[in-house]
């Protein structure tokens, strides 16, 4: 009976499967996940196994012509992941199975090539090429093809090959070669004792006559350092030698230890321990809960889900730590997510130094070749501990007993400009679900859906509810040389705890009132200026976002809302007009305020280059950095601008969204928002709680440190909930209030929505392929007898992407992929919880 498979084929614009049948030879060694070469068209091309399937959709069914590598390219899980990813986004399947496998990958197989043992050769019929072939196999044994390439030079060899085989003198089989790099390791030195012993251990060696300068100078030397010690900066101010540091380390003085090398431009700012501290009271608590978790018995059972939300120094990635700690202790396996932008050097480096020779880092930058290389790292279980941006999930990481999601708010987890549009968080747990792992996940601002289903769905909540008193050393040298006076004594517990920065927040309109035009209130002058004054530095936030948007009245704060749905319109330059975007109503700019009738009324919203203007103008001797979209674009220059501030060259940093996030800034003692309601207005049910997210954020850049420090909201909307509990850092008022809305109007957790959007370059074509898509929709819904709403068509709020018009329609419901199941809708893009309606 013949075999046949269904097969993805590993092209990036080949989504659908294709039918196959296995050849005698190949039914032993095919199974699902195999990487395999199957004719397509008139091409041999790579792809994936996914099932052995019992009647194929075709009559006739072309052969699988060859397996590359033994073992398959996916693992059953990610083989089980894929098929979850693709009933829960309604995609193809084919879009899931490519997120698995390395970009390149294709390009990467290479043939093995071996003469067949106690073949006859009848020597005399070889051609030269075919003698040359032969001769070279009997010299060296089986090659690769590059290998031959190398011998062979210019000449076309490939043909004469395929003949050989076709004689039956040797064979030919696809493989995939080794990967070529390794980590990159360095020795580093450090201290094994407490500094304080150093005297009295100068005494025991003298005794045992290993007493000697140089090495009580190494000693020292490590004293005084927080980090490790390369052992050549050792040598060259000590005059030590290896053999001063092998003596050491046999008295069990120092410790010598393979480091993993991580390119750190912080590299001295941070004091990162290298084994694990004695846990605060709250994260004793909550680690008493993990390790339960991690300990229980999990295949088969259901594996337990963390939320851990404290704000960035509560705490958090130290439990992670100790978490991978144990699960590497059992004989598993990790992954550690975090969003791209907070892949920061801190970070990885804090999980090399407790984990060295353990961890493999993902990320963007990486070439096609660094990423196949890790990817086959994992695959051999060489890396147990992984870390990298979402796609970091799809490694193929077996014997997983752990995924670990650090600030799982973010959006960067989801895709949103590509299919499959998949949710970061969501397919996490699928995967832990389905590997029986435990997951783990952090945030300072976890979602509204998130806090729910931490509260009421089944995760475990676990409140950090202080900040760790860190960085003492740090700043008390650094307050030192500066001549500052700290408000926390250093030399407390390390555990000391710390509060969150204090928030004031400034009513805009009494600014104005008093005759203040400058887009500064007086209290962030003053501020600033105390901040110069005492060599400290600032961060200035303006959300992007939504600025310049919506429209407003700076007189009595009055935002111009549609009169259907009581939705902010949005200005449009190219109409002229202002718009709503869930129900298409449009009107005339205003001329004057309809609320008092003011001519203050405008559309919000300054750059980052205007307000860094105007504190040039204001502080004529303030060094400023700017830190958005547009200083960013250059490689690297993240980095520099963080290094450049963290290192005191700059005084204030001017900023938008990015500077949000995972900054950690101890000289920072104030944080001005410029506008704390920008973005608050956006037509989209998550535009508050993204609000709420930076703002809090943002106010917890001031004051990571004993320095202390403070944040001020300047804002025309003082009475605000989202602003006022922001700057109280109010979660539980923030998420009552906007649970009881989403309640009210029906949106997640409550109800489930799915996002459908067209483009066309014609307006005409867009809107009526749209109202075409509503009525059906309307008929399917009605046929199933369903309650789901349909919302739109309407143009998108950002109507215009690449010079289409986009227009969509969002379903809301229950379970609104019904409708979907089963249908095919190429031209539509087609979002299942969309992370913005925008
Ligand atoms: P988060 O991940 O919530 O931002 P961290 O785990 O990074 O918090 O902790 C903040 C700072 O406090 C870090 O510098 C960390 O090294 C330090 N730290 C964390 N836990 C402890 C502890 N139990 N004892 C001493 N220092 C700690
Ligand atoms: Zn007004």
């Amino acid at each position: 009976m013949t075999t046949y498979v269904e097969v993805a084929i590993n092209l990036p614009q080949i989504t659908d499967t294709y039918h196959y049948h296995l050849p005698e030879d190949l039914e032993e060694g095919v199974q699902p996940g195999s990487f395999v070469i199957v004719p397509f068209g008139s091409q041999r091309v790579q792809g994936v196994v996914l099932s052995f399937v019992h009647k194929p959709e075709v009559a006739e069914t072309k052969p699988v012509e060859d397996i590359i590598d033994e073992k398959p390219v996916l693992t059953p899980m990610q083989m089980a992941l894929a098929q979850w990813m693709a009933d829960e986004t309604l995609s193809a399947l084919g879009t899931c199975i490519h997120l698995m496998l390395p970009p390149g990958l294709s390009q990467r197989t290479d043939t093995l090539i071996s003469l067949k043992d106690d073949v006859e050769i009848d020597e005399p019929s070889l051609s030269s090429l075919e003698k040359r072939i032969i001769n070279l196999l009997k010299e060296r044994g089986p090659l690769r093809g590059r290998q031959i390439d190398a011998k062979i030079r210019h000449i076309e060899w490939r043909g004469t090959l395929r003949k050989l085989a076709r004689d039956g003198i040797l064979t030919t089989r696809g493989i995939l070669p080794e990967p070529r790099v390794r980590p990159k390791m360095i020795r580093k030195v450090k201290l094994a004792i407490d500094p304080d012993q150093i005297e009295e251990w100068q005494g025991q060696l003298s005794r045992v006559g290993r007493v000697d300068d140089r090495r009580i100078g190494v000693l020292r030397l490590l004293a005084k350092q927080t980090g490790l010690l390369e052992p050549s900066g050792i040598y060259s101010q000590t005059g030590a030698n290896a053999s001063d540091l092998k003596i050491l380390e046999e008295a069990n003085l120092i410790e010598i230890l393979d480091v993993q090398v991580w390119r750190d431009p912080l590299e001295d700012a941070t004091y990162i321990p290298t084994t694990a501290p004695k846990l605060t009271k709250h994260q004793s608590l909550a680690w008493d809960k993990i390790k339960k978790g991690l300990a229980s018995p999990q295949k088969g059972h259901k594996a337990p889900v963390f939320l851990l939300h404290g704000v960035t120094g509560s705490g958090k990635t130290e439990l992670y730590l100790q978490a991978v700690e144990k699960a590497l202790a059992a004989g598993k396996r990790v992954i550690v997510l975090v969003p791209e932008i907070s892949l920061t050097p801190q970070t990885v480096k804090r999980f090399l130094s407790r984990f060295p020779g353990k961890v493999g880092v993902v990320h963007s930058k990486l070439s096609e070749g660094e990423r196949y290389d890790t990817w086959r790292r994992v695959r051999r279980g060489e890396i147990p501990v992984i870390i990298g941006p979402r796609s970091a999930l799809f490694m193929p990481q077996e014997d997983l007993g752990l995924i670990v999601m650090d600030e799982c708010d973010d959006e960067s987890y989801d895709q949103q400009d590509r299919p499959p549009f998949y949710r970061g968080v969501k397919t996490a747990l699928a995967y832990a679900r389905l590997s029986g792992a435990v997951a783990v996940l952090g945030s300072a601002t976890p979602r509204v859906t998130q806090f729910f289903q931490a509260k009421s769905g089944g995760w475990t909540y676990i409140e950090l509810p202080r900040r760790i008193l860190a960085h003492r050393e740090t700043i008390a040298n650094v307050a030192k040389q500066l001549g500052i006076k700290l408000q926390v004594a250093v030399g407390e517990a390390d555990t000391a705890d710390l509060g969150l920065p204090k928030v004031d927040i400034v009513d805009m309109r009494e600014e104005l009132k008093a005759g203040n035009r400058s887009i500064f209130s007086r209290a962030l002058f003053t501020g600033l200026e105390k901040v110069l004054e005492t060599n400290q530095q600032a961060i200035l936030f303006l959300n992007r976002r939504g600025s310049a948007t919506y429209v407003f009245c700076r007189d009595c704060g009055y935002v111009i809302k549609c009169p259907r749905d009581d939705k902010p319109l949005t200005y449009h330059q190219s109409l002229k007009a202002l718009i709503c975007h869930s129900c298409g109503y449009q009107r005339k700019m205003p001329e004057t305020c309809p609320q008092c009738g003011s001519k203050h009324i405008r559309q919000l919203g300054t750059g980052t280059e205007k307000v860094e203007q105007k504190i040039q103008a204001a502080f004529p001797g303030a060094r400023t950095l700017r830190w958005d979209a547009e200083t960013t674009r250059m490689k690297g220059a993240h980095e520099r601008i963080l290094t450049d501030f963290s290192n005191h060259q700059a005084d204030i940093l001017i900023g938008t969204q990015m500077l949000a996030k995972g900054l950690d800034l101890p000289l920072v003692t104030l944080v001005g928002v410029v506008l704390a309601e920008v973005g608050l207005n956006l037509p989209d049910y998550r535009a508050t709680e993204r609000t709420f997210q930076l703002l809090t954020q943002v106010a917890g850049r001031a004051g990571r440190s004993p320095l202390g420090g403070k944040a001020i909201f300047q804002t025309y909307d003082p009475n605000n909930y989202v602003i006022q509990a922001a700057a109280g850092h109010d979660f539980n008022r923030f998420y009552e209030q906007e649970l009881a809305y989403r309640r009210d109007l029906g949106y997640p957790p409550f109800k489930q929505l799915v996002r459908l959007e067209y483009r066309h370059y014609s307006p005409d074509v867009a809107q009526g392929a749209a109202e075409e898509m509503a009525n059906n929709l309307k008929g399917w819904i009605d046929a199933l007898g369903l309650r789901t709403e349909i919302i739109g068509p309407a143009p998108c709020f950002f109507s215009k992407a690449y010079g289409q018009y986009r227009w969509q329609i969002v379903l809301r419901g229950l379970d609104p992929r019904r409708i979907l199941r089963d249908r095919q809708f190429p031209d539509w893009v087609i979002e299942v919880d969309p992370s913005s309606l925008l």
